[in-house]
């Protein structure tokens, strides 16, 4: 597991899609202050971030957005191309498909696996899904080391435990259910329904 903070990456990943939209609007340099503004986090900690990562601006031009862009992906990176496997191909996964192979050139959901004979030997979005009798050989001759469950709940586990056994050690877990499993295996759990609870509590006044 690398030791950088997990806070600084997710700040990364947002500095790197805020140079993204700049790029593309082929604006060349940018201010820590105007980066900062444009992410939501203090100009002081996107400055730190932006030193930890090797990137000096000059006062006078700020940083360029290219340089800087590139710095942060090859810090942030990852080998040139990582190979996503998902599983549970219901509604929300077969949203996350769509939606994730358009985000991200470096990453790449390849597979699909799900239980539902009505589902496997199907494309979705341009991912064929495989039985999920096949997912821990596919992940051993693939060499997977990164994968999405949206399945029930009450089949989260079993799959989780069952695909690390077979290599995988990233997991973004879209149940409900807190996974039990080795400490070398990242877990982002990313439940809906526990982020839209904690919002409408908090709308609330509470
Ligand atoms: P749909 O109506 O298309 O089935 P859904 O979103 O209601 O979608 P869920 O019940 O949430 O479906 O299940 C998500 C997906 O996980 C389904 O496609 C289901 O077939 C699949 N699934 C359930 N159990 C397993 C399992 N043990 N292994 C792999 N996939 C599974």
């Amino acid at each position: 597991m690398k030791s950088i903070a997990e806070n600084t990456i997710n700040r990364l990943i947002v500095y790197k899609k805020e140079l993204g939209r700049l790029l593309k609007d082929s604006v060349s340099n940018v201010y820590s202050h105007k980066l900062a503004q444009l992410s939501g986090f203090p100009s002081h900690l996107v400055r730190r971030d932006l030193m930890n990562v090797g990137y000096y601006g000059s006062p006078a031009h700020g940083y360029k957005v290219n340089e800087l862009e590139k710095c942060i992906s090859d810090f942030l990176c990852t080998p040139d191309y990582v190979r996503v496997i998902l599983i549970g191909v219901g509604n929300l996964g077969r949203a996350i498909l769509d939606y994730c192979n358009q985000q991200n050139p470096k990453i790449s959901i390849i597979a699909a696996f799900d239980s539902d004979k009505n589902k496997v030997n199907k494309i979705y979005h341009g991912i064929y899904t495989f039985h999920i009798g096949s997912v821990q050989n596919y992940i051993k001759e693939n060499d997977i080391k990164v994968a999405i469950i949206t399945v029930p709940g009450s089949e989260a586990q079993k799959i989780a435990s069952e695909i690390v056994e077979s290599g995988v050690n990233g997991i973004v877990n879209f149940t409900p259910v807190r996974l039990q499993l080795p400490d070398d295996v990242y877990i982002e759990n990313l439940d809906m329904m526990l982020g839209l609870e904690k919002v409408v509590y908090f709308v609330d006044g509470g």
